[in-house]
């Protein structure tokens, strides 16, 4: 695997190489003033000279003074949208000259280029092979476009105020998952990028860019842009044993507390990039055939909790209990980690400004005080 330092018009080459290896790519682009993933078939189509100023709650875009390809953070789009998809057709049931026929639905062949990927982003598309390739039940589905999808990550030039991706130790530096890694070196004299490969697929890549090698100065600079970032990241998630605090403190008053703000939208799971709640539905028409689709739900949901006609969550307050407990406790028990990377999508998007780090330092104190 090597490195390489490219100017503008060979970085230009990428996005077109890689749609002529068959790949859609998509990356980030300007759409209704937020930057979210979208096809793109040039350079031309990422936020050039765009900047994202993000807090909880709130998210506007406005212009740098320079041209920097990648200089905002994450938006409320992520690679879920692709490769576990809001709707997703699974199964299809016919009458058929022998009783009835399931045709499960074919496997679309479909190939990604995930480019501009940060590092959190890679950590949560791992938490989410983890859930839904090695696991008990495989989805086709997501495993297939795993297999095919191209990822180009970028480590992260500036951290967003609501970002904690440091304190999850998740970023801001790729450091595995990816193709191709690139870091953007932009000051008023120059404008490079140092991309390395991390696979073969993405070694090829290197080679058909062309450019110079990377220097232990090019690497410095990356190192330093990288420190630069961390040092400035909004938020962090406090340093308490999440696990031990939430699990003993699920009657905690915090939780009415949370409630009274709480509009149970839905949005925080929504933008999530590890959330994978989902409900199905049958559909049949008049010539009698059903169809099962699979759509994505949300904890906050009151029909999500619905059992033998009751909801088992049926306050605010025990949903949002549920979701911060899943995320930072019962995930360790299930697939081995986290379901944080600390991305900050659910602080920016809640339409509240509810923050997650918040919470969980105010119950840290809460817990603190009762123990003196
Ligand atoms: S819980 Fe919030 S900060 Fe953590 S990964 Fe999900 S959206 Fe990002
Ligand atoms: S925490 Fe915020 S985003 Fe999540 S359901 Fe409540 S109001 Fe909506």
């Amino acid at each position: 695997m090597s490195g390489i330092v490219v100017d503008t018009d060979r970085f230009d080459s990428l996005i077109p190489l890689l749609a002529e290896g068959g790949y859609t790519v998509i990356a980030p682009t300007v759409h209704e003033e937020t930057i979210v993933y979208d096809e793109v078939t040039a350079a031309s189509d990422l936020p050039i000279g765009w900047t994202d100023v993000q807090e909880a709650g709130t998210y506007r875009l406005t212009e740098r003074d320079d041209g920097a390809y990648f200089g905002y953070t994450v938006g409320p789009r992520t690679l879920k949208a692709y490769l576990y998809p809001p709707r997703q057709t699974l199964l299809t049931i016919e009458h058929a000259e022998t009783g009835l026929a399931f045709c499960p639905e074919p496997v679309e062949p479909r190939k990604y280029a995930f480019v501009g990927v940060r590092a959190c982003e890679i950590a949560a598309v791992e938490i989410q092979d983890r859930v839904l390739i090695d696991n008990d039940f495989t989805d086709p589905h997501y495993e297939e476009a795993r297999k095919r999808s191209f990822t180009v990550g970028v480590n992260c030039s500036v951290a967003g105020a609501t970002c904690f991706c440091s304190s999850m130790g998740t970023g801001p530096r790729c450091t595995s998952g990816y193709d191709l890694v690139v870091t953007e070196l932009l000051d008023s004299d120059s404008h490079e990028f140092v991309v390395r490969s991390g696979t073969e697929a993405g070694e090829e890549i290197v080679q058909s860019l062309g450019g110079r090698p990377t220097t232990a100065a090019d690497s410095l600079r990356v190192n330093t842009i990288i420190a630069d970032t961390e040092a400035h990241m909004g938020r962090s998630f406090p340093e308490a044993d999440a696990y031990e605090l939430l699990t003993n403190n699920l009657e905690s008053p915090i939780w009415d507390s949370i409630a009274e703000r709480c509009l149970s939208c839905t949005n925080c799971t929504l933008v999530c990039p590890t959330c994978f709640c989902s409900t199905m539905d049958d559909i049949t028409d008049l010539k009698g055939t059903a169809t099962r689709i699979r759509s994505w739900d949300s904890c906050f949901s009151l029909d999500f909790t619905n059992l033998h006609g009751h909801s088992v969550r049926s306050t605010v307050g025990s949903r949002y209990r549920q979701w911060m407990t899943h995320k930072f406790a019962y995930w360790y028990d299930q697939f081995g980690s986290s379901g944080c990377v600390g991305c900050g999508r659910c602080i920016t998007w809640c339409p509240v400004g509810i923050d997650i780090t918040k919470e969980i330092a105010i119950l840290e104190s809460q817990s603190k005080a009762v123990a003196l």
